[in-house]
């Protein structure tokens, strides 16, 4: 056991994060933050976009998963280890067990798109295929859990997860202590979490906000209702921010609703501009969930002002070429054309 497995019986602390960071630098390197002068030029305040593109697996999740992994026993990594997503997370897992010779096993389900088969499957994990909906892969990724002992990683609701997202934070706080504002995209929660928790509990005053389509605004409607909901999702240009928060929810909901202090929900057309002004003005693809700040940025979501240090996080480019194409040939917007902020 590591020695600050006893803080884990509850929620992740600060210390916990530095744990983390300490844990996964022979893994996972810190990411860039950089200067955006087209952002920071269109909304009339200083914006910083930090690149999570940049890591192996192409997104933050391995962060998360690395912090994990590496925080089983022996005996817990020989049984090996599982899970049940199909996007970052199952990517980060299946790299990391690789990385570290762990066997992993994917559970997906036969309604898997052939191409995020086949990604899994060079990413060298073992792929278990049942059933027909996300749902049957999770009830057997608990049975090889269960009745062959490996550990189930799960994608946001777990301390280590938490605490390794966070280390995102550290690194903020590090390049850019002047920092007074961030926007996250939301989703499970695990990414927002950690990165509050390493903000907050340094610098109080900076101002918290979660993005998430309009489309899939799980995490934010719980908010609101003061407990864990369980709601119908629509199709989303950032399908990395699909998928619900469980309505039993031990860490991250209560961690949002601490640390969040606004939100913000973006339309499809809205994060479209925000792929297609990422790959216009910096060169960059990126993906859905990664482009919702920017959107609810240049779109007035957030006002801003003169003075203010705002840090948009992008969390990833695992994009589709369709998708890809789409933006890349939709015209960007203009000044005159962007909505007023509230
Ligand atoms: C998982 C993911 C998110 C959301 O993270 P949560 O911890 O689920 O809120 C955002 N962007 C990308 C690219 C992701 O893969």
């Amino acid at each position: 056991m590591s020695q600050e497995a006893s803080a884990y019986t509850n929620f992740p602390s600060v210390q916990d994060v530095w744990f983390a960071k300490k844990r996964i630098s022979p893994l996972v390197k810190p990411s860039p933050l950089i200067y955006s002068p087209v952002v920071s030029a269109q909304v009339g305040a200083e914006v910083y976009i930090k690149l999570e593109t940049v890591h192996p697996t192409g997104a933050f999740k391995l962060r998360g998963a690395t912090n994990k992994i590496l925080s089983l026993s022996q005996i817990e990594r020989e049984k090996g280890v599982t899970t049940y997503s199909t996007g970052n997370h199952g990517l980060a897992v299946a790299y990391v067990a690789r990385q570290l010779g762990i066997p992993a096993v994917i559970c997906v389900s036969h309604n898997v798109p052939q191409a995020k088969i086949d990604v899994l499957e060079r990413s060298g994990a073992t792929l278990e295929v049942s059933g027909h909906s996300q749902d049957e892969a999770a009830e057997n990724c608990h049975i090889l859990q269960s009745e062959h002992g490996l550990t189930l990683i799960e994608p946001f609701d777990d301390p280590h997860v938490i605490a390794g997202q966070g280390t995102m934070g550290l690194e903020i706080l590090n390049d850019l202590p002047s920092i007074n504002k961030v926007l996250i995209p939301l989703s499970g929660g695990g990414l927002l979490a950690g990165i509050a928790l390493a903000l907050k509990t340094n610098v109080p005053h900076i101002h918290i906000t979660g993005v998430s389509p309009t489309a899939s605004p799980v995490m934010i409607r719980s908010i609101e209702a003061g407990r864990p909901l369980q709601l119908e999702e629509k199709e989303t240009l950032a399908d990395s921010l699909l998928g619900g928060i469980g309505l039993t929810n031990r860490l991250t909901f209560p961690l949002v609703q601490r640390f969040m202090d606004g939100s913000a929900l973006v339309s499809e057309e809205e994060i479209l501009q925000g792929l297609s002004y990422m790959f216009k003005h910096h060169k960059m693809v990126v993906e859905g969930a990664a482009a919702v700040g920017i959107g609810a940025l240049l779109c007035g979501h957030l006002p801003v002002e003169k003075n203010d240090k705002v840090v948009v996080i992008i969390s990833g480019n695992q994009v589709d070429s369709e998708v890809f194409l789409r933006f890349a040939q939709s015209p960007t917007l203009t000044s005159h054309e962007r909505k007023k902020s509230p």
